[in-house]
Parts: structure tokens; C-alpha cells; sequence
């Protein structure tokens, strides 16, 4: 089961709760478009580009499948994941699912989830507090992104 999947994912229904909340407070609405678009980044289990988001999907068209993920992603429910290819990738914001970091494969441009473990999560955090800390940094969370080849390009 991939990250979205976890026992402390929100469920669909309590999701879209926290979504029409969150578009609310940004005087926006919750449209058939975007609970479908949470509904597909919720089931996926990786960031997703708009071709995989429109897939063989019917009745979704790609601007405003790019519009709406815009307005999500204003509202806090939807993080654009940025590589270095010309394809953005949206997933749900972390709070939403949980957190994780990615493998981005700098070849075929592939980007999975990595859950995060306990002992990495440790790690990470004993590794840039003394660095962040000299900088006068309070920080509050990070995000780790793995960049190199996938194992169908290694
Ligand atoms: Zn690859
Ligand atoms: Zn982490």
C-alpha cells in the first residue's frame, strides 16, 4: 500500500469535508470537477501528471483540469510536485494523506512515493538541526526528494 493509502489517511468522505472547508475559507466551491480530482490524486499512489490525472477518463477536459487543480493547490488541498521536466505533478497535500518524500527519476522523469520510516525521519531531523539552528532556522517540517534513476533505468 503506497503512502496515500495509510491507516491515517483521511477518509473520502471526511476528505471531502476538509476540502470543501478549506475552498470555502477561500470563498471558493466545491465543484463535481474538483471532488473528482480529490477523489483521483486521493486513489493514486503516486504525484500524478495531468495526462495520467485525464487518463482515459471521460467528460474531463485538460484546462480545466489544470485550472481547478490551480485553485486546489491555492487552497491548500493540492501540492505541485516540480522536477525538472516540463510535466507539473499534483498529489494531495501532506496533511491530507501523509508524509513521505519521493524518488524522482532523472531519466524517464517517474516520480514515486517513499514512505517515510521512523528511523529515516530521525535521521533527516538529527542531521539538519544543528545546521538550521546555527541559521537561526526554527523549522517546522522539510521535504526530501530523491533524485537519480529508477530501477527500470539504472
Ligand atoms: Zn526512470
Ligand atoms: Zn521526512
Amino acid at each position: 500500500m503506497a503512502a496515500h493509502d495509510t491507516h491515517d489517511a483521511l477518509q473520502i468522505q471526511e476528505l471531502h469535508e476538509v476540502v470543501r472547508h478549506r475552498l470555502h475559507t477561500h470563498e471558493q466551491r466545491m465543484t463535481p470537477i474538483r471532488q473528482r480530482l480529490v477523489e483521483i490524486l486521493a486513489r493514486a499512489d503516486r504525484p500524478l501528471t495531468i495526462p495520467e490525472v485525464l487518463g482515459n477518463r471521460r467528460g474531463l477536459a485538460q484546462s480545466s483540469v489544470y485550472r481547478n487543480l490551480v485553485v486546489l493547490e491555492q487552497v491548500d488541498v493540492v501540492r505541485r510536485v516540480v522536477t525538472h521536466d516540463e510535466f507539473a505533478r499534483f498529489e494531495l497535500a501532506e496533511d491530507l494523506t501523509a508524509h513521505h518524500h519521493h524518488l524522482i527519476c532523472a531519466s524517464c522523469g517517474r516520480v514515486e512515493d517513499l514512505p517515510a520510516t521512523a528511523a529515516v525521519e530521525r535521521s533527516v531531523a538529527a542531521a539538519v538541526e544543528e545546521a538550521a539552528q546555527r541559521a537561526g532556522f526554527r523549522t517546522q517540517h522539510h521535504r526530501l526528494d530523491l533524485v537519480g534513476l529508477c530501477s527500470r533505468c539504472a
